[in-house]
């Protein structure tokens, strides 16, 4: 039997009354991996409903990685991969029964988890660019103006030019509307008597994860991200 007591539910007892049936589909993924590992599952129940909040995966020095759906974290913990948790336990798996114990195998999946591997430096590469993040960065805020758009009113401004030589990179891009952005064209700031209202910064991998995660970010999650976010940084 395998079982993973990272942490005693103290208030839950065999199926929760919160407990429903995955989905069949669901059911047959979790199934084929917990087999691949020597599980023999017999069913599965799942505490929590919905079943969106994703799971933090730090590397093992508590650098912030990426953010796992909980079939993938599943995995990691089957392997032995995961190293110590943090935050609550959001979802509970239920194995087969051991044939020669009668005792049931249990996964507990908390929000946080540290998994065994690659040490990510601080100083590793920049996060991705993409419009959401940037945007977020700039709590949707045109930084010519100041006033507050929806996303898609909102297009990525290069403070110099692409066609002068500008970079598309972080510390070369603001949220801008539509009008501050056709207004600029091709100029420059102090050709154009344009000032910034914000300076652009590039987001540690901390801030690009609140960023990016379009789930609900639990509030032991933002916390524990929160606490790496850097000093420049919009989301404090
Ligand atoms: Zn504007």
């Amino acid at each position: 039997m395998l079982t993973y007591p990272h942490r005693q539910c103290t208030t839950f007892h065999g199926v929760s009354r919160n407990s429903v049936p995955i989905s069949f589909a669901f059911c047959c993924r979790i199934v084929i991996t917990l087999r691949l590992y020597l599980i023999q599952p017999h069913s599965i129940t799942l505490l929590r409903l919905p079943m969106t909040e994703r799971i933090l995966r730090l590397d093992k020095a508590g650098a912030p990685v990426e953010w796992l759906d909980w079939q993938v974290a599943a995995t990691l913990y089957a392997r032995g991969l995961v190293t110590w948790t943090l935050g609550e336990e959001i979802y509970r798996l239920h194995g087969g029964t051991s044939r020669t114990t009668g005792a049931r195998s249990l996964l507990s999946l908390h929000s946080i988890i540290a998994c065994d591997g690659i040490t990510h430096s601080y100083k590793r590469p920049p996060p991705p660019l993409t419009n959401r993040a940037l945007f977020r960065r700039d709590k949707h805020l045109c930084l010519y103006c100041g006033k507050s758009f929806a996303e898609n009113a909102l297009t990525r401004d290069h403070i110099v030019p692409t066609s002068r030589g500008g970079k598309d990179r972080w510390l070369n891009v603001v949220s801008a509307c539509r009008r501050c952005n056709q207004r600029k064209g091709s100029h420059r700031l102090d050709e154009i008597g344009m000032e910034l209202l914000a300076l652009p910064y590039v987001p540690n991998m901390a801030e690009y994860l609140a960023l990016i995660n379009s789930h609900r970010i639990r509030g032991d999650q933002m916390a524990f991200l929160r606490s790496q976010f850097g000093k420049e940084s919009r989301l404090l």
